[in-house]
């Protein structure tokens, strides 16, 4: 890209890495788990990565790609799934995991760096003050806070405690703008929203203040059912014990559970129910299963796993695809919303339309103060044209996909264009060099969603 050698050239002593493999490793994340996405973004790469140290590099680094109009994408750990932090027309990688500081922890609340991982900060705000985060992606172990408020949406205790775009489930985002001049600005109560899920398109997170809930020991199960649907209904029974505290309630279609899962402790035509309860509410859970013909296949403390076993959670997600892509790399996946009150209803008639085409993956949730439920289901994928008749069928019955099958922020699940985020980004990025590609609103402004058959759907 012209520019990137003047670029480097004024970054000082900012750790930069050009060696061409190293660059292009660092310049993927988990696209390929999408055949198109992996067909359109594969030759994707940065021209360099660029890790500076604390925000007075990022705002050095930013002044000098403003200067030499170069293109910067930023990155945490490089997990989010639809090519969110590749850098599609070149550039630089700003890669954030050496900004880890974890600045303060108080009672209800920390403070941290948008590049700690977050299984790092759970470990502080355990070891402070015995608290734990709301909730988080499946992808504890790897992912950063500043990577899941950008390119995440819910997770683990997401039936608790809802998703991130709910009023209170982040608190605080400092972000560095990308002028000839960057700002520093401290975005609290809705001014939020301009930065969350925006795949850093406007800004650069450089600190969060997120909630915390106190720390429990958490309860495993597997709870294995002879048909999909009792697991189902009894998983929608489970979500609505407002008082029986719980971080995941994931039902999963046999033959997935035991064909990639868990081999050996469920049976091939056994669906199951993933469950995380707080050990005190384990008696409120067995008194509601004596109405459910539901199998413990499985029961144990979260916290006594060995440091290198998957904990339940790891099966739960993004990472039940994780698991099928290791046996089968053609599965592919969707990402659903069964809108409440009929979320049981729609999912069962989705499964008796598609059955093991598209095997049924359920992750219960509080959507907007009700139990919904998205749906991670995999696909059986036989070709780029049946997936999008596939997709087109679930819109058309009412069951929104948030294309994970395409890299704008509009496909991806906001399906209209974010006018607050697309305003924000006027004003902090009027060159347009923060992730170029990525939001629709910007590169094309004459765009009409409603023309555009992919975008009909209302926002979720
Ligand atoms: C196996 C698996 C399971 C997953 N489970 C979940 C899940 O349960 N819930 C969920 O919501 N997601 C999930 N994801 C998606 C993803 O892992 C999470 O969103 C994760 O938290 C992203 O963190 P990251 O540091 O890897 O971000 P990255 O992938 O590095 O970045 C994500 C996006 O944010 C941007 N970005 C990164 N850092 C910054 C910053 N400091 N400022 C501005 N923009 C930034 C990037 O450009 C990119 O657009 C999963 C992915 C995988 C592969």
């Amino acid at each position: 890209m012209p520019g990137i050698d003047s670029l480097l050239a004024d970054l000082g002593d900012i750790p930069v890495e050009t060696q061409p493999q190293k660059v292009k490793r660092r310049s993927r994340d988990f696209y390929w788990y999408s055949p198109i996405l992996k067909r359109r973004l594969d030759a994707v790469t940065a021209d360099a990565i660029v890790m500076p140290r604390d925000e007075a590099e990022v705002i050095a680094t930013l002044r000098a790609a403003f200067a030499h109009d170069v293109a910067v994408t930023p990155r945490g750990a490089g997990t989010g799934n639809y090519g969110q932090a590749m850098p599609v027309r070149g550039g630089i990688v700003l890669d954030l995991s050496e900004l880890t500081s974890v600045e303060w922890i108080r009672h209800g609340s920390v403070r941290v760096q948008a590049g700690c991982r977050l299984a790092d900060l759970e470990a502080a705000t355990k070891a402070d003050s015995r608290q734990e985060l709301r909730f988080h992606p499946s992808t504890l172990r790897t992912g950063t806070i500043g990577g899941y408020v950008a390119g995440g949406s819910s997770g683990v205790g997401s039936i608790t405690w809802g998703l991130l775009r709910d009023r209170g489930n982040i608190l605080a985002t400092r972000v560095v703008t990308m002028e000839r001049e960057p700002r520093v600005l401290e975005l609290r109560g809705p001014d939020i929203q301009k930065v969350n899920h925006a795949y850093g398109t406007n800004g650069i997170i450089t600190a969060l203040e997120m909630p915390l809930a106190p720390a429990y020991r958490w309860v495993e199960l597997i709870l294995a059912f002879d048909d999909l649907m009792t697991a189902v209904r009894c998983a929608d029974a489970l979500a609505r014990e407002d008082a029986l505290l719980k971080k995941l309630v994931t039902p999963i279609a046999a033959p997935v559970p035991h064909d990639y899962l868990f081999g050996g402790t469920v049976g091939r035509a056994e669906s199951v129910v993933l469950v995380l309860v707080a050990d005190f509410a384990r008696d409120a859970l067995a008194d509601l299963l004596r109405a459910w013909p539901a199998r413990i296949a499985f029961e144990g403390f979260q916290d006594e796993r060995r440091p290198t076993e998957d904990m339940l959670f790891e099966h739960s997600w993004n990472h039940t695809t994780l698991h099928a892509l290791k046996h089968d790399r053609t599965i592919t996946y969707l990402q659903t919303l069964f809108p409440p009150p009929h979320h049981v209803e729609l999912a069962r008639s989705m499964h008796e339309r598609f059955g093991d085409e598209v095997p049924m993956h359920l992750e219960f949730v509080r959507f907007a103060g009700q139990v919904a439920c998205f749906g991670l289901q995999l696909v059986r994928y036989t070709g780029e044209a049946r997936l999008l008749e596939i997709i087109d069928e679930h819109n058309r019955a009412g069951c929104p996909i948030f294309n994970p099958h395409d890299f704008t922020l509009e496909g991806g699940g906001m399906k209209q264009v974010d006018h607050a985020q697309l305003a924000f980004k006027r004003e902090a990025d009027p060159k347009g060099l923060l992730n170029p590609g990525k939001m629709i609103g910007w590169e094309n402004p004459a765009y009409d969603e409603s023309q555009d058959r992919r975008f009909l759907y209302a926002a979720g």
